[in-house]
């Protein structure tokens, strides 16, 4: 390709939009631009990405022997409501409708659709098992899109279904599943980390999310030092091991003006934070009539809520849904800052870490006043006991081995044993060898294929630029040429070098551009072409040629004669 007949779109300044490297990267480098909030186009150097991570991703499915086809984004309402998820699956889900008033969702996921195709094409227990997968566009109308394409509305993604006559043959299928992520990931060249996870909106039983270990990463992952138990922060159980003390003296009423934060509660009494409760009153499951009713949370004032966990609290909203200030002024007569458990008229759910505390403040259910010297038990009682809050730094490890640690993580991958959740609901169903029509067993399957290049970027860059794994770069050469208007000989040599790593197949981008060096070389840098030669007068003279390393910046002189064997052999094609 050459950069005068290409679009290269690159950008000198910061945008000021993009809060994290990837998203300002993306954007420099021309790979993307935003069309609508969360909703962009891939500009041909970011679709060159896109294509490489696709072929790679294909490649390892075809050879599990996953098969693919294509479904579309605009599916029929009435298949969502088959499986209960047209109301459940949320705002996220944006609905609509054609002009005679037909409803149709866009397809944030597409199990409905898959097992819709299945009930229908697949007749007999021979046909099975069967993976099926696809490399295409998913709509979600995200809360807060954010950070270009890793948090989108629109993105692309490789999904993957699998049906069986039974359990074994899906533990199979998930394993190969596992495996193919795992060489995917390996070949991208990124540092990941495969995760328990939970199930979410998709459902099922069993899952293992596959993490990119970034700092810019939303999502909290946790391992041990004493064994291989790693685990999303919404999966990872808590084990107490302190005791609780002996109640003291009776409780009593202190006052706390103003105060409307543990930490400020705290201070006022004369207290570390872990000494005073923190309560949050959240709704349950509406009935049908849409009413609910609240529920207080307690949590150890220095800890936090894990919102997946108090989640799948039963009875609870899930997702956990707050009460407002007014619901809660009507209920307790006070608000936040200064709400606790004692003489609290609904459910109180504490969590296990909370449960060891003795002798702790929280507060009176009056505004402005505190209680101190509380115990459970003697000063509240029938409350419930729960695992409700995040594992810290250092906590024990749930299968017993070894402490944890926390890390940040970016989800680019899921895998999901869904069992009969689908099948059943919608009727996908098959015969047995006695002729009884039995639901199928799924699995599915999601690889973020845009996402997993921000990850990659998160993970490869420095301050010129994105430094591409070689197996995702858009180019894997660039040839510059210096002045090529003022000194035939280079632009001569440059156009004969462009030709003959073209003819082998490299992909090459040739800057003829005549623009100044500098320009040019941090266009090349900024895109992150891992390998760089330059065409210039001098060195030329001479008989060499100036190669440059992207990842590691070393600068090698090579004779003209031998350039083409030496790109060969850093490309690994000798
Ligand atoms: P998240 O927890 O990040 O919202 P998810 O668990 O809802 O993601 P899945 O349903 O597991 O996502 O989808 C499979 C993959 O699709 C994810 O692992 C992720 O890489 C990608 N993905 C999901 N949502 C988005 C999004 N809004 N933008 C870009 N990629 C996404
Ligand atoms: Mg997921």
């Amino acid at each position: 390709m050459r950069t005068s007949k290409y679009l290269l779109s690159t950008l000198k300044e910061n945008p000021v939009e993009a809060a994290i490297d990837s998203h300002r990267l993306m954007l420099r480098a021309g790979l993307i631009r935003q069309i609508a909030s969360g909703i962009y186009t891939w500009l041909p150097t970011g679709l060159r990405v896109l294509q490489k991570v696709s072929a790679i991703v294909r490649e390892e499915m075809n050879k599990k022997g996953a098969i693919e086809l294509s479904m579309p984004v605009v599916q029929p309402a009435e298949l969502w409501r088959e499986s209960g998820r047209y109301v459940k699956y949320g705002p996220e889900l944006c609905r609509l409708k054609d002009r005679k008033q037909n409803e149709f969702v866009l397809g944030p996921t597409h199990e409905e659709v898959i097992t819709a195709i299945a009930r229908r094409e697949i007749k007999s227990s021979r046909q099975l098992p069967i993976n099926l997968y696809q490399i295409q566009t998913k709509f979600r109308d995200e809360i807060r899109p954010r950070f270009g394409i890793m948090r989108s509305r629109e993105f692309i993604m490789k999904d993957a279904y699998s049906f069986h006559m039974d359990h074994a043959s899906l533990e199979k299928t998930y394993d190969d599943m596992y495996d193919a992520y795992s060489r995917i990931f390996t070949r991208l060249g990124l540092d990941f980390r495969a995760v328990r996870a939970d199930t979410g909106a998709i459902g099922g039983n069993h899952s293992h999310e596959f993490q990119v270990l970034a700092d810019a990463g939303e999502d909290t992952i946790v391992f041990s030092d004493g064994s291989d138990y790693a685990a999303n922060i919404e999966m990872a159980e808590t084990i107490e091991t302190a005791e609780r003390p002996a109640p003291g003296a009776a409780y009593s009423k202190a006052a706390t003006p103003g105060c409307h934060t543990v930490d400020e509660a705290a201070k006022a009494l004369g207290l570390d934070a872990n000494q005073v409760l923190k309560s949050l009153v959240v709704r349950t499951e509406a009935d049908e009539d849409g009413k609910y009713e609240l529920v207080m949370l307690c949590l150890k004032g220095n800890q936090e809520l894990n919102e997946v966990k108090a989640g799948k609290v039963a009875g609870l909203s899930n997702p956990v849904i707050f009460a407002t200030d007014e619901e809660i002024a009507a209920f307790t007569g006070s608000h936040t800052g200064s709400l606790g458990p004692v003489g609290f008229k609904g459910r109180v759910i504490v969590d296990k870490a909370a449960d060891k505390m003795g002798n702790f403040a929280c507060g009176a259910n009056e505004d402005g006043y505190h209680l101190i010297n509380v115990n459970w038990d003697r000063d509240v009682q029938g409350y419930e006991v729960a695992d409700l809050r995040n594992v810290e730094e250092g906590d024990p490890s749930p299968d017993g081995k070894g402490r944890l640690h926390l890390r940040k993580g970016i989800e680019v991958g899921q895998v999901f044993m869904l069992g009969k959740k689908y099948s059943e609901a919608m009727n996908a169903v098959v015969m047995d060898e006695n002729a009884v029509s039995v639901p199928m067993e799924m699995g599915c399957y999601g690889i973020g294929v845009t996402r997993v290049i921000a990850a990659a970027i998160e993970q490869h860059h420095d301050e010129r630029g994105i430094i591409w794994p070689d197996a995702m770069a858009p180019f894997d050469v660039s040839i510059i040429a210096i002045k090529p208007g003022k000194c035939p000989e280079v632009h001569e040599e440059a156009e004969k070098l462009y030709k003959e790593l073209e003819d082998l197949g490299v992909e090459v981008l040739y800057d003829d551009r005549d623009e100044r060096p500098g320009v040019m070389f941090a266009d090349a840098e900024l895109i992150g072409i891992p390998h760089i030669i330059t065409i210039g007068e001098k060195s030329l003279k001479d008989g060499q040629i100036e190669y440059k390393d992207r990842r590691t910046g070393e600068k090698t002189l090579v004779n003209k004669a031998d350039i083409v064997t030496f790109i060969k052999g850093k490309l690994g094609r000798a």
